[in-house]
């Protein structure tokens, strides 16, 4: 039996999981949900004799079951490797009262690596499965790091263009570099003016223009996305809330069946829905807290049902947070609207046209597996120095809103369930704010003359993907108004 995929916004609209990554946004503007959340098919303890790489096989093979057994090994072996800077792919680390995940560990440390260096490999198999013959552009839009790492699994890969949008001015200093230096003849990084959200809506705009769709096909191209919008993402992210747990119960943290807590410093939703399949899965789940930076749009909508972005936009010191159309959402909606096509789409026209929407009783209801968070940012520094302060661990800005969050969770609710906190990226590549955090004096020091003091301040090695970035040769200079993405595609891909 095969699991087909169909889309949020018409449930008849399906696809094997193949043409689902090959598509990225199914054609009626909707996302791809799996028809049924699988579960696992070995038990807990089995786990716990396998690799992050075995593991990955055991879950992805249930999302992804038209892949063949050699098909889906293979992605993972050439994904898994020594791109990364530990064997494990990821680290669990104790610290304190409570556990990170630390999934910095890829080539661009942030925790997008764990599935943008295996989504071109996953692509370019569907695309041989399905008989495509188009060159595929990889569209995608980024809040700083989905870029560097789309395009670091996508440079020089045969057969693929990869065309980045970021917000000119919303990154920081190293997540800029790291882009603008990206080797690969067939890696194009456009900066715009407008904000992460902009980029977001130009680039479904285009996935939805069939006009444009057209033209590219006479052309011998198609559109893919490597957003969190495609389920090759998304899939690959519910691996590691796997490998958490069984790692816990490997170092017995917990007893088989004991619950736990992921928190997830989130933006475009997709970190925390992977580890609501998770939870779907058949991990033991107690809390999904869904931590916010001070866009909270997120966490007025777990409180009051009601998701609503027209509100100032505002840039913080976690800018791949700075999101107030979280796209991954839609999936978690359309599940709690009972699978109901019409009534998600509904709910999105009113998101696209007034900038809001309410949710009824009904749906709320079914929202219990998830407490909404936020920290503002003289709390997301404190968080940083209270955490180094205490126990010597120095953390990056996107993992300091979740652990702000969990802190303030857990002394107001006194839940001592074991927590796992999703570390999204490593403190290098937020320098400038986490060293000013630690110590007044570094306030206002630009993030690369800060590399070596935080090297001697957390005794962390400096990765190899901010080594020698400041004087890399700068090979992309393109920036564009947001109204010309697509002239700009067109540009790129020399079609006008
Ligand atoms: C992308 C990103 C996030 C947000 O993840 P979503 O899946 O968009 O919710 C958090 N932290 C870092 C460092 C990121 O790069």
């Amino acid at each position: 039996m095969s699991l087909m995929y169909k889309s949020t916004r018409d449930s008849n609209n399906t696809a094997t999981a193949s043409e689902a990554i090959l598509q990225g946004l199914a054609t009626d503007g909707g996302l791809y949900v799996p028809e049924k959340l699988p579960k696992l098919s070995v038990s807990l303890e089995e786990l716990t004799k396998l690799s992050y790489k075995e593991i990955a096989y055991e879950v992805m093979k249930l999302f992804l079951d038209d892949f063949t057994e050699d098909e889906l090994k293979n992605c993972i072996n050439k994904a898994y490797d020594s791109k990364f800077d530990t064997e494990n792919i990821c680290e669990l680390k104790k610290v304190g009262d409570v556990f990170y995940l630390e999934l910095f560990h890829g080539a661009t440390i942030a925790f997008k690596d764990m599935a943008l260096s295996i989504l071109p490999h996953l692509l370019t198999t569907s695309a041989k499965k399905n008989k495509i013959e188009d060159k595929i552009v990889i569209l995608t839009a980024t809040s700083g790091d989905t870029g560097k790492a789309a395009m670091a699994g996508f440079a020089d890969v045969p057969g693929t263009e990869i065309i980045v949008f970021y917000p000119k001015g919303g990154v920081s200093k190293v997540q800029e570099k790291q882009m603008l230096t990206q080797t690969g003849a067939n890696t194009h990084v456009v900066g715009i003016t407008g904000n992460f959200d902009d980029a977001q809506t130009g680039v479904k705009v285009m996935f939805n223009n069939e006009a444009l769709k057209e033209e590219l096909k006479a052309k011998g191209y198609r559109f893919s996305s490597a957003n969190s919008i495609n389920i090759g993402r998304l899939v690959p992210q519910v691996v590691y809330y796997v490998y958490s747990y069984v790692n816990l119960l490997k170092n017995n943290e917990i007893k088989a069946g004991d619950k736990v807590n992921f928190v997830v410093p989130t933006g475009n939703f997709g970190n925390i829905l992977a580890a609501f399949y998770a939870k779907n899965l058949g991990i033991p789940v107690n809390k999904l807290i869904c931590a916010s930076n001070e866009n909270k749009v997120l966490f007025d909508f777990f409180n009051t049902g009601v998701y609503d972005r027209n509100r100032q936009f505002i840039l913080t010191t976690s800018p791949s947070m700075d999101i107030l159309i979280s796209s991954n959402l839609e999936r978690l909606i359309y599940m709690i609207a009972g699978e109901d096509s019409d009534k998600n789409k509904g709910l999105m026209e009113a998101l696209k046209t007034e900038g809001k929407y309410e949710i009824d009783d009904s749906m709320k209801a079914l929202l219990s597996d998830f407490i909404g968070g936020f920290a503002s940012e003289d709390q997301v520094a404190e968080e940083i120095k209270n955490v180094f302060t205490d126990d010597n661990y120095v953390m990056d800005t996107h993992t300091a809103v979740a652990s702000r969050v969990y802190h303030d969770y857990k002394a107001n609710t006194k839940d001592e369930t074991v927590s796992v906190i999703a570390s999204t990226a490593s403190p290098y590549k937020f320098a400038t704010s986490v060293m000013g955090a630690i110590d007044d004096k570094y306030k206002g020091v630009e993030d690369f003359a800060l590399i070596a003091e935080l090297n001697k301040v957390s005794g962390v090695k400096i990765p190899k993907a901010v080594d020698g970035l400041e004087t890399a040769p700068v090979l992309h200079n393109t920036v564009c108004e947001t109204a010309d993405m697509e002239k700009t595609v067109k540009r790129i891909l020399d079609i006008i």
